[in-house]
Order: C-alpha cells, then sequence, then structure tokens
C-alpha cells in the first residue's frame, strides 16, 4: 500500500481504528476485502532475472514460504504500527520467537541478565538450554532493580525483560534497566505478551527487541499458535535470517487468524480489563485468599510503575488461595463461565493453577525455588459481562466455604479465621 497513506491512517487514528486497520493492504485479488490466505510454499516466476532480483532482495516479491509469505507479511506490518517499530519477524509460536531471538543474538562466551519471573518456557531456556550453548545466564529476584543494575553492571551482552511477569503480575521499570543496560551497551528483550501493544510500547520505552506471544491476546480466540517479534530493521534483518534457516516460520492460515482477532483486540481488552480490575477488589476481600496480583489494585507494589509506562493493566489476575492445591480442587471445578485450561488471553475466562499452566515445565523444587506457590491460580479474564463473572467466582467460593464448614476438622479452620479477622480489619 502507499506508505504515506499507511502513516497518514496510524497517525490520525485512534487505537481502536488502528488494530482494524494497522497493516492491511486495501487492493487484494478479485477485490477481496479480506486479506487472502496464500498457501503456496514457493513462488513462480517467467522472468528469471526477476526471479534473482527478488532472490536477492533487490526487487519486492516472495520466493519460498519458509523465507516470506504475503499472508505473514501483512501480520507483520501489523505488529510494525501498532508496536511502532521499523519491522517484525513472524513465528509458529511465542516460544520459537523468544528462542529465535535469544539464538540470534547470543552464542557461547555471551552473558545474559533477566529475572526469576518470566514464563516457565523462557526461564527453561535460561536455566537448561542457554548455559550448554556456553551462554552464562544470571537470573535476578524480580523486584530488586538495584540487583539486576548491579549485575548488568558487571557485564551483560542481553537483558531480558518480561513485564508484566506470568503469572504473578510483577511489573519491571522498564526505563530504569534499559538506562542500566544502555551504559554497557547491552540489547534490550522485553516480552509484551501480558500488556499487548496496547497497553505498552517497549520501544517507545528504549527497549531494542519487543517479543509477543500471538498465541494470547493478538489471536484473542484460543484457536492458534503464533509469535512475533519486532524491532529496528538492522535486527530484525538478523532474526529474519536466522528464522529462514531454523524453519519455525508462521503458517499462513495461522497468520491470518492472528490478523483476524487483532482487529478486535482494542474492543476485547477494554471489556476485559474492565472485569479484571473488579475480579481483583473482590479477590482481595476473600477470607480464603492470601494474596492478589494485579497491577491496576493501588495496593500492588508495582502500581505507580505500571502508571507510568502502561496504558492499561491488562486482563489477568492472578491470587494464592489458603490450603493450595487442595483449596484449587475445591474451587475451580464449582466455576461455571470458565475453562480450567494452560491458555490465556482468549474471549473465555480461563483459570489455571500456576503448576499446571505457567509453570508445568517446572518441578515442584523449581516451582518453590521461583516462589510460585502451589495454590497459585491465574486468571485469564475473558469478554463475558463483568457481573456473570464475579457472580461466578463468588458462588465457588460460597461453595468452597460451606464444604470447609461442614468440615470442622479441616486444616484450614484456624487459617480461615485469622484470615476473616485480617479481611474484616
Ligand atoms: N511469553 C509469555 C508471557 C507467555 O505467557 C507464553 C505462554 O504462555 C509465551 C511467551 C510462550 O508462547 P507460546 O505458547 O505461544 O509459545
Amino acid at each position: 500500500m502507499n506508505k504515506n497513506l499507511e502513516a497518514a491512517r496510524s497517525e490520525c487514528a485512534g487505537i481502536g481504528t488502528q488494530v482494524v486497520w494497522a497493516g492491511e493492504q486495501v487492493q487484494h485479488p478479485y477485490n477481496a476485502t479480506q486479506t487472502p490466505i496464500v498457501l503456496s510454499a514457493a513462488y513462480g516466476y517467467q522472468d528469471i532475472d526477476l526471479w534473482y532480483d527478488v532472490a536477492l532482495g533487490k526487487s519486492e516479491g516472495f520466493i519460498y514460504s519458509r523465507m516470506s509469505n504475503p499472508t505473514v507479511a501483512t501480520l507483520e506490518n501489523k505488529l510494525c504500527e501498532l508496536e511502532k517499530s521499523e519491522s517484525a519477524v513472524a513465528f509458529s509460536s511465542g516460544m520459537a520467537a523468544i528462542s529465535g531471538v535469544l539464538h540470534t543474538f547470543l552464542c557461547s562466551g555471551k552473558r545474559v541478565v533477566s529475572t526469576r519471573d518470566s514464563y516457565g518456557g523462557t526461564n527453561k531456556i535460561f536455566e537448561e538450554f542457554l548455559p550448554r550453548m556456553g551462554v552464562e545466564v544470571t537470573l535476578c529476584d524480580t523486584l530488586d532493580a538495584e540487583a539486576i543494575e548491579h549485575e548488568i553492571a558487571k557485564g551483560c551482552d542481553l537483558l531480558y525483560l518480561e513485564t508484566p511477569t506470568n503469572p504473578t503480575l510483577k511489573v519491571l521499570d522498564i526505563r530504569r534497566l534499559v538506562a542500566a543496560a544502555k551504559r554497557v551497551s547491552a540489547l534490550v528483550v522485553a516480552d509484551n505478551t501480558f500488556a499487548t501493544p496496547l497497553n505498552q510500547n517497549p520501544l517507545a520505552l528504549g527497549v531494542d527487541v519487543v517479543v509477543h506471544s500471538a498465541t494470547k491476546f493478538l489471536s484473542g480466540h484460543g484457536d492458534v499458535l503464533g509469535g512475533v517479534v519486532c524491532g529496528a530493521e538492522s535486527l530484525m534483518a538478523q532474526v529474519r535470517h536466522y528464522r529462514e534457516i531454523n524453519g519455525a516460520a508462521l503458517d499462513p492460515f495461522s497468520a491470518y487468524l492472528i490478523i483476524r482477532g487483532i482487529k478486535t483486540l482494542a474492543l476485547r481488552l477494554r471489556q476485559q480489563q474492565q472485569s479484571a480490575q473488579a475480579l481483583a477488589e473482590y479477590l482481595l476481600t476473600e477470607p480464603l485468599v492470601e494474596a492478589v496480583n494485579y497491577p491496576g489494585l493501588p495496593s500492588h507494589p508495582g502500581h505507580a510503575i505500571a502508571c507510568s509506562q502502561m496504558r492499561g493493566f491488562g486482563a489477568i489476575v492472578s491470587f494464592v488461595l489458603a490450603g493450595g492445591m487442595d483449596t484449587v480442587k475445591r474451587l475451580l471445578p464449582r466455576l461455571r463461565f470458565a475453562h480450567r485450561a494452560g491458555n490465556l488471553g482468549a474471549v473465555e475466562t480461563i483459570y489455571g493453577p500456576a503448576r499446571t499452566t505457567s509453570h508445568v515445565e517446572n518441578t515442584l523444587e523449581e516451582r518453590q525455588a521461583l516462589g510460585i506457590s502451589e495454590g497459585l491460580v491465574r486468571i485469564s479474564v475473558g469478554i463475558e459481562e463483568t457481573g456473570d463473572l464475579l457472580a461466578d467466582l463468588q458462588q465457588a467460593f460460597a461453595f468452597v466455604h460451606r464444604e470447609l464448614a461442614n468440615e470442622p476438622a479441616s486444616k484450614f479452620s484456624t487459617v480461615l479465621t485469622e484470615r476473616h479477622t485480617e479481611v474484616e480489619t
């Protein structure tokens, strides 16, 4: 599409309009209004010179879909506009995107600094795969900014941030940590999956590379896997080259589903965030709940930082149930409007304990070392009506309270009495 029209469109439009039109071409074959799903593995040329020029990148066009594909390219353009990025590269999953970035920029002898609270799969790359490649990894206490700065100052090639974190919703001060990384010329990578480009643009805060699991809020319907990496073309050219050879390209049908999902992202997120705030506030009053994690709560330790770098607090809430897994097993089956599953970001509300979702890859000992309690439950708040989600959670807790009341010898009775007193005072 005409670049000037594209720029004019994204400059003048509100975010709800941008998600619909960003990256979309207006002219498709047969005058189709929707991005076609181009399933061709390869692209044929009568003109051998043109074929050669396209292969060398001297002319625009496509050669082979592991390298680039028209449907995938539309998704990449869409993410570029939303993340205000020069370039983007799509992968077959969020983990493919994350490992693609880490493999592109790291090799034996390099040093990575990150935090202990990243998504469990990412944590596995740090703990298991990178050390095997001879990369030194230091994982700091997520909330100890001084310790992270100290480790960066010791020498660091890549700083990896995830904020808010999955599933504990910790918020990192992006500007502060970027400043520390820039002092030692480290590349900064940020996972923006939880915030989405609507709530946070890490590139605008100084981050070099943004990664997304498009499986989550971007696609929004829990029916596709994908990942996207955004950043300057000089960096994305390297990531694209890695993807070409590694082969973890996104398939065109998945790209189409993600494009379609992004068009309703603003509408979905508005409703989801309103409900997330309401559920988090209710959970604060629930005696069976030991802790509530949601950056939108003024009591959340990262609330002020979130206000300074995010436009909304997102649609994930997590909470810790007294009694651990036993209470989880009592509560979750009672919910009427919820999947109990290991995904997030979909239109349906999804509940899941960290043990079977974000940290399913980790052993009990590893989860304990990471401070992930067995009673930690994540809610991915869906687009259902706020009142219904609230009533559903309330009735599920009411059931558990009745059940516990009928078990006078319950091991939680003391805990509960103490919590009742705490919540009431
Ligand atoms: N990043 C975050 C924050 C995630 O929550 C996840 C998955 O849950 C991933 C990355 C990995 O994404 P995918 O499952 O698409 O590989």
